[in-house]
């Protein structure tokens, strides 16, 4: 059985179709993207299955329980977004701290597990310092770390690295896809770039205008591409 089932998702804005006849499963400790231009339903996929929004069709199943059968804070689903969202008057600590806040956990458990996510995303030191005094790249690793404090079992990350350069974003992509594989945590991907998808994934769905195109491993979408925006849309190699 599958780790996330999505099941024939529908969703209209406006009277627009955003989505239509979603279907994907994600097994459990796997890695999958969704790829595709702008405004192709991407964020939205990912806002049904944190439950920030209501599908007008169709069901979302997480570890074969359905999603609204659990409350938000059962669910254990990590967000990342693309703008960090940190606090700015909070300090590193405090920012992942506070993802934990309504956990039942005393002072002392709380700082070793805040340190200890420090550490898997390299930020051993830096709990004191504020927002403003770290880069790009460091914030994004606070947000990470803030998303995988809670030790979710599903973690969706919204074009979580489009604000850093590209020699940065390479770097991260490695050590997130490392930390992802070393916690196992079941992971979906936004991205609007072919390389960073075909590179960090195990399996790519393929969005244009709210439908899924493709589902497949980035050797068979290059190999076996279903049709030609597929086929221009993957472009080179992986
Ligand atoms: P992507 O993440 O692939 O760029 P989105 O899922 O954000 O695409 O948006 C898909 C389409 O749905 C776009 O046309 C967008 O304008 C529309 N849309 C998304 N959210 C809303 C909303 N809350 N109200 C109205 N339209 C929306
Ligand atoms: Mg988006």
């Amino acid at each position: 059985m599958s780790y996330l089932v999505l099941d024939g998702l529908s969703k209209t804005f406006r009277q627009v179709e955003v989505l239509r006849d979603i279907r994907l499963n994600v097994e459990e400790g796997e890695f999958i993207c969704l790829l595709g231009p702008s405004g192709s339903g991407k964020s939205t996929i990912l806002r049904l299955i944190g439950g920030f929004e209501w599908p007008d069709g169709g069901s979302i199943e997480l570890a074969g329980r359905h999603i609204h059968d659990l409350p938000p804070n059962r669910r254990d689903i990590g967000f990342v977004f693309q703008d960090y969202a940190l606090f700015p008057h909070m300090t590193v600590e405090e920012n992942v701290r506070f993802g934990l806040a309504y956990r039942k956990m005393d002072k002392a458990e709380m700082r070793e597990r805040v340190l200890s996510v420090l550490g898997l995303v390299g930020l051993t030191g830096m709990e004191k310092r504020y927002p403003r005094q770290l880069s790009g790249g460091q914030q994004q690793r606070v947000a990470i770390a803030r998303a995988i404090a809670l030790r979710p079992t599903l973690l969706l990350l919204d074009e979580p690295l489009s604000n850093l350069d590209a020699k940065l974003r390479r770097q991260i992509r490695l050590e997130m896809r490392q930390l992802q594989r070393e916690l196992g945590i079941t992971t979906v991907m936004v991205t609007h770039d072919q390389e960073e998808a075909m590179t960090m994934s195990d399996r790519i769905a393929i969005l244009q205008n709210g439908m899924i195109q493709q589902f497949d491993t980035p050797l068979r979408l290059y190999r076996e591409p279903v049709n030609l925006f597929v086929a221009g849309f993957i472009g080179d190699p992986p």
